[in-house]
């Protein structure tokens, strides 16, 4: 379900999809914790953690994110994550054009068997490696534009737009009509 119970107090169910390695988890944890810690384990199956965002209209967004595990043996349970997800953050890494495909296989798969009206974002991570970029900013935000989402780069290491991106989410989610 996209939203939650009242007016002003909204819930949505998010999930992370992106290959190993892009910093789906450590951009949960800079979210959630305010963290980023250099160590971080890899993500087995998947992992929940749930973060309420403050908007300036004093409406709060619930966010139930779901962070999976990249590795092609759990991709058979994705439609588990993102069955009756509001929200997906599909992230690739500047650095590796080959993330940057994978993300494009998430999005049709998104396409293909996500809720029609999910609000999705495609994530290049890892902003702070600008000087070994690999996927151009204009090539991804073209990208994003033929297929309804939204594009922004982050760094969960220096946490540049970690918060944007979130708002951004909650902006975009269906309000319900009272
Ligand atoms: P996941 O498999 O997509 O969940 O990726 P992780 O969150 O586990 O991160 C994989 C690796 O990338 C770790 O070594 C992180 O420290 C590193 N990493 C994640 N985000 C960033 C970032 O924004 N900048 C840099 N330089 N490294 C990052
Ligand atoms: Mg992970």
């Amino acid at each position: 379900e996209n939203s939650g119970t009242d007016l002003k107090n909204l819930r949505v169910k998010l999930v992370l999809l992106g290959d190993s390695g892009v910093g789906k988890s450590c951009i949960v944890l800079r979210f959630v914790r305010g963290q980023f810690d250099p160590t971080s384990k890899v993500t087995v199956g998947a992992s929940f953690l749930s973060q309420t965002l403050a908007l300036e209209d004093s409406t709060t967004v619930k966010f139930e994110i779901w962070d999976t595990a990249g590795q092609e043996r759990y991709a058979a349970l994705a439609p588990l994550y993102y069955r009756g997800a509001g929200a997906a953050i599909v992230v690739y890494d500047i650095t590796s054009s080959e993330s940057f495909n994978k993300a494009q296989y998430w999005v049709k798969e998104l396409q293909k068997h996500g809720s029609p009206d999910m609000i999705m974002a495609l994530v290049g991570n890892k902003a702070d490696l600008h000087d070994n970029r690999s996927v151009s900013s204009q090539d991804a935000q073209e990208y994003a534009e033929r297929n309804t989402m939204f594009f922004i780069e982050t760094s969960a290491k220096t946490a540049d737009n970690i918060n944007q991106l979130f708002e951004e989410i909650a902006k975009r989610l269906p309000r319900p009509t009272p």
